[in-house]
């Protein structure tokens, strides 16, 4: 079995417990407008142009199939990836490494073969492998399969998870988990909506069956500038979280602005080019506002 996998995150401190390995997955069924991995959300691997690393051999516009998909207008790299043909082709011939595919399949051992490298970490730091993406549940039997490879040598699995797709499609690889962490990103319906292209209803449902499974569990809310970040959204949040069961606690993720050089590669609109992450003053007066949530708050 095979899995498009975009990175493998050694050394990852930021998703989840202790050291980690974070295996990150093509594909999301949400299109968070904020998304600081919009590589993954295409189901395909996509074509991403890095022009910092470019030297301008022009290898790629003498390659394009067909010739004019790749081209340069007014001294810029302008790529028509819906009629490109031959990304891959690209992407290999491109010798400074400006062009790059954002995934390549995967075999469960050849994850494998990343992972156990650090197994002394994991041990030592209470760590462990993280699947990530995208949207990871897209690639369940893979992770299942991965989960009972991992476990078979000792090493904790963990998923970030947006919670997005039918329970019974999600459920099995819940369950091969030593802890779930998911997303609960507004608790209004339509501006859930709005931003991500999903109602929120059927995550609110699948955290609260998931909370039954006796896994231990973090919900979490990225804060994006003008999108997640008001007050009474994160207190709607937390309250919600309070009366689940199993969960370790709520988590806020501070404002990633990692996807904008990822967003130039692949030519792609970016709405929250202009936001900041908060400061620590910031960050503690959300703090302090969420105090008596009745629910541990951690902020990332
Ligand atoms: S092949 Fe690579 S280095 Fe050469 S012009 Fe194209 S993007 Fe730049």
């Amino acid at each position: 079995m095979q899995a498009l996998i975009t990175n493998i995150q050694r050394f990852s401190l930021n998703d989840g417990p202790g050291i980690r390995t974070t295996v990150f997955f093509q594909g999301c069924n949400m299109h968070c407008t904020w998304c600081h991995n919009p590589e993954t959300i295409s189901m395909k691997p996509v074509l991403m142009h890095y022009s910092n690393k470019c030297i301008g051999c022009g290898t790629c516009f003498r390659l394009s199939d067909p010739p004019n998909a790749v081209r340069l207008e007014g001294g810029r790299h302008v790529i028509d990836r819906k009629i490109l043909k031959n990304a891959e082709d690209l992407a290999e011939n491109c010798t400074a490494s400006a062009l790059v595919m954002s995934s390549k399949p995967y075999t469960v051992e050849e994850v494998m073969a990343e992972v156990r490298q650090d197994k002394l970490y994991y041990d030592l730091s209470d760590g462990g492998v993280t699947v990530s993406g995208g949207e990871a549940s897209l690639h369940s039997a893979f992770i299942e399969e991965l989960a009972d490879a991992c476990h078979a040598e000792g090493i904790r699995i963990a998923c970030e998870t947006n919670m997005a797709l039918p329970y019974h499609r999600i459920e099995p690889m819940l369950k091969k988990m030593d802890l779930i962490m998911c997303d609960l990103k507004h608790v209004d319906s339509p501006t859930h909506k709005k931003y991500t292209g999903v109602d929120n209803q059927i995550i609110f449902n699948n955290i609260g069956r998931s909370s039954l499974l006796g896994i231990p569990m973090i919900v979490r809310t990225p804060l994006i500038p003008g999108a997640t970040n008001d007050i009474t959204n994160l207190k709607g949040v937390a309250e919600f979280v309070s009366k689940l069961r199993n969960i370790k606690y709520y988590e806020l993720l501070n404002y990633n602005p990692l996807g904008s050089s990822k967003r130039m590669a692949m030519d792609a609109e970016d709405p929250f080019g202009d936001c900041r992450p908060y400061s620590n003053k910031d960050l503690e007066e959300i703090r302090k506002q969420l105090q008596d949530a009745g629910v541990e708050l951690k902020i990332s």
